[in-house]
Formats: C-alpha cells, sequence, structure tokens
C-alpha cells in the first residue's frame, strides 16, 4: 500500500506540458499562451475623447457655470474613425465623438451634458480641467511593453488585450485530448435501459463530462469487453492520437480484471494499492512510443471520479501549461459525525454550504447520502469531496473538516 500523496507525486514528475501550437486567438481560448507577446503599437495609439463632447482648450471655459454660461464657436465635428489631421485654434471648439481623434492644439473635452448641443455654436455652462475626457496615447499599453507572459491562460480578457495590440494568432500549449475507454463484459451503451446482469456504461460519459468541464478535449472510446486481444488493440489505437488515455475497470483483485492483467508488464505501468477510500485500486504509467500517460482507474463510479479528481486532474492541468491545483480547499465544519476507515485518506461525498446568519458566516460540511463506492445517487447530490486525512478515526459534529469543491458552494442565510 502506498499513500495518495506517492501516488500523485509518481503521476506530476512524469507528466509534461504538451509541446506548443499555432492558434488563432479565439480558438486559444481556454489555452495557456507558450510564447511572450510584445506590443508593437501603443494603446491608445493616438490622443482620443473619452466622451461625447466638444474640444476646447480648457482656459476658454475657467468662468464658465451655470449662471454664467460660454459661448464658443462649433468649428468642425469629428466622428470616431475620422482621418483628418485637425487644429483648434484658441476661442473656438470642435464636436467630437468618444474615440475620435483630438485636433492638436485642443486640451480638453467639455461633456455634452454640460453644453447645449449646438451645431454651429455651443452654450457651455461648466468650466473643465486641463486634460480632462482626453486619452494620452500609450496610457494603457506603451510601444515595446510585455503584455502577456508564458504561461498566461487566454480568458475572454486577455484575448481582448492581444487583438487590440494587433495579434491574429499565438502559440499555446494545446488541450490535453483524452481518451476514455469503460472496460467490462457488463457494460452497456448509455441510453439503453439496463436488463439482468447489465450496467451502463455510466463510467465513459462522466469521465468525458469531467474531461471537458477541465477545458480538456475528451474522446469517449466506449465499452471494450474484458477480453485481453481486444483491450490492447484499443488501447494500442489510442495511443497513435490520445494525449492521455484514462480507463475504467479490471484493475482490482476479480478473476477477469483484464486491464492489470494485460497492462502489468508493459510500458512503465504500475498498479498499486492506495491507502485511500475509495479509489484503492490505481494503475499509471506511460505507454507507446510518444510516452502517452495512462491512467487506469477503478471501475466502481464514485472510485472512479474520486481518482480522476486527485489524481488524472492535476496531471492533465499540468500538461495543458497550468497549475496543478486550481481551486483551494475550504475548511468547513461537519454537521454531524460519520465513520471513517482506519488507516486510509476517505473521500467522503458532502453537501458543501455557505450558511451566512447576522454574525458571519460558516461553511458547514453534511454526508450527501449513502456512501458505497457504487453509490451514484449521493455522488450526483454532492457538491464536495470532505477529505479525512487516514490517522483519524472518527468525524464528530462540529468538527473541522477540509473539503475539496467539485461544484459550486450553496448559499444558505
Ligand atoms: P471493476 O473495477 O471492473 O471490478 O468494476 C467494479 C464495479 O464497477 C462493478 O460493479 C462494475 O459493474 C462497475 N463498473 C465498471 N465499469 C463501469 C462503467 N464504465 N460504468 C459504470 N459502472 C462500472
Ligand atoms: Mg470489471
Amino acid at each position: 500500500m502506498i499513500t495518495v500523496q506517492e501516488h500523485l507525486s509518481r503521476i506530476v514528475d512524469t507528466v509534461q506540458r504538451l509541446p506548443p501550437i499555432g492558434l488563432d486567438l479565439l480558438d486559444a481560448q481556454g489555452c495557456v499562451l507558450a510564447q511572450e507577446v510584445t506590443s508593437a503599437v501603443s494603446l491608445p495609439g493616438f490622443r482620443s475623447s473619452a466622451m461625447d463632447g466638444y474640444a476646447v482648450y480648457a482656459a476658454d471655459l475657467a468662468v464658465a457655470s451655470l449662471a454664467a454660461p460660454v459661448t464658443l464657436p462649433v468649428v468642425h465635428d469629428i466622428a470616431a474613425g475620422s482621418t483628418e489631421t485637425l487644429s483648434l485654434a484658441a476661442g473656438a471648439s470642435m464636436r467630437i465623438m468618444t474615440g475620435a481623434p483630438m485636433p492638436n492644439g485642443a486640451d480638453a473635452v467639455i461633456p455634452v451634458e454640460a453644453t447645449d448641443g449646438g451645431l454651429t455654436r455651443v452654450v457651455v455652462s461648466a468650466s473643465v480641467s486641463l486634460g480632462e475626457h482626453v486619452r494620452q496615447v500609450g496610457e494603457d499599453v506603451a510601444a515595446g511593453d510585455l503584455v502577456m507572459s508564458d504561461g498566461m491562460r487566454l480568458e475572454p480578457r486577455q484575448i481582448a488585450l492581444l487583438a487590440a495590440v494587433g495579434t491574429g494568432a499565438v502559440m499555446v500549449t494545446p488541450k490535453p485530448r483524452v481518451a476514455v475507454i469503460s472496460t467490462g463484459d457488463e457494460l452497456i451503451e448509455p441510453g439503453t435501459r439496463p436488463g439482468f446482469g447489465q450496467v451502463v456504461d455510466s463510467n465513459g460519459l462522466m469521465l468525458s463530462a469531467a474531461v471537458r468541464s477541465l477545458d480538456c478535449i475528451p474522446f469517449r472510446v466506449g465499452c471494450v469487453p474484458d477480453d485481453s486481444q481486444t483491450f490492447l488493440s484499443t488501447i494500442k489505437s489510442q495511443l497513435l492520437g490520445a494525449d492521455a488515455v484514462i480507463t475504467t475497470g479490471g484493475v482490482s483483485m476479480g478473476a477477469y480484471d483484464t486491464v492489470k492483467a494485460v497492462l502489468s508488464s508493459v510500458g512503465t505501468m504500475r498498479f498499486d494499492k492506495i491507502a485511500m477510500q475509495p479509489g484503492m485500486p490505481q494503475g499509471f504509467g506511460v505507454l507507446g512510443q510518444d510516452q502517452i500517460p495512462v491512467f487506469t482507474l477503478p471501475g466502481n463510479p464514485v472510485s472512479a471520479l474520486v481518482s480522476f479528481e486527485v489524481f488524472v486532474a492535476p496531471a492533465l492541468r499540468l500538461m495543458a501549461g497550468r497549475p496543478q491545483h486550481e481551486t483551494s480547499m475550504v475548511t468547513a465544519v461537519a454537521a454531524h459525525g460519520w465513520a471513517v476507515p482506519a488507516g486510509k485518506v476517505q473521500f467522503a461525498r458532502v453537501v458543501l454550504s455557505r450558511v451566512s446568519s447576522h454574525n458571519g458566516s460558516a461553511h458547514v460540511a453534511a454526508i450527501a447520502g449513502f456512501q458505497g463506492s457504487h453509490a451514484l445517487g449521493s455522488l450526483a447530490a454532492a457538491n464536495a469531496l470532505a477529505v479525512i486525512p487516514a490517522d483519524v478515526t472518527r468525524v464528530r459534529a462540529g468538527d473541522q473538516v477540509s473539503c475539496h469543491p467539485l461544484g459550486p458552494i450553496l448559499e444558505v442565510s
């Protein structure tokens, strides 16, 4: 038996960030930048108006007020997109729109709201300070600035900045493509009502969905029977196109545990018992010419999901160039006591809420229901895993427990 940490360390020490590829900006959403981006331009690239109003000399309006308005001639109209080079003389104004280039000489914009909106002459009833409502060249980004570093995740906000400085395509770490193979003679395709002795391949859909939730690319291969030749040829073909392979089932002590039997002496595959519940039987290694990481997870659905969260997700994030962990653990108070196994880390399905009252708020964890490793009801009801260390022998009501969120935390008041 090895510890959760030992197995995780072996995995994270093995996997590597994927080699970069070039993608158009929008296609790169969710990927991590694999280059630096330096701006060739300044933003704003020209002095422009921040308001719809009138470009003026601030000094001309020094005494303007509601009680003593100042009238200025309007000598030109400047729309956004204008490419004219214009100069304003003191004592006059030009009507200007947001984002339009400022005429030379003008040093402020008086917003239209402080005027009568006149077209040939404008009555201004407020003063304006020097530079007010004028966007200066480079106040956002200066030409030559490093605007984004290697390793930055491209979310909508980062895509906007890269687009604004003129970038069309970028080098990124691609999203890992993950093949999901379910093994077991009892498995039938989702969408079918199971008959006697049959089990729907819920793992295949669950893990494909989990891969997608992680912003990686799943490929559900489907169900493979407990037959050595079929399994071997299936996994071999997946090693050609996938960046990682996940299998479920066939890794425990049963007579037909094909995955373990077939892969035990292949590549760097190693099968271990991990001191955890659920999820004890695990296999991991790299296979094939491209050294593809292969995760062989147990077949019980809860064991498979816990294994994915604890071992596969950190690896896929690292392959994608992201941090191993992206969400923090949440400390909660146990709503009641529950039994824990001796000598193993327990991953208990819990409902995690943040309970607010007049004297503050606290996180509370309550058992989500029947905790069998095959129990999908409590898995679907849970929004977190309470992680109870191996040396804890009992959780009592009021104990602090550390929780790994699986989804949004409930807000209760
Ligand atoms: P195994 O790890 O192959 O011994 O399977 C353990 C349990 O998980 C058995 O009850 C299987 O029927 C069940 N199981 C295995 N694979 C799947 C799957 N893909 N979807 C749902 N349940 C499964
Ligand atoms: Mg099986």
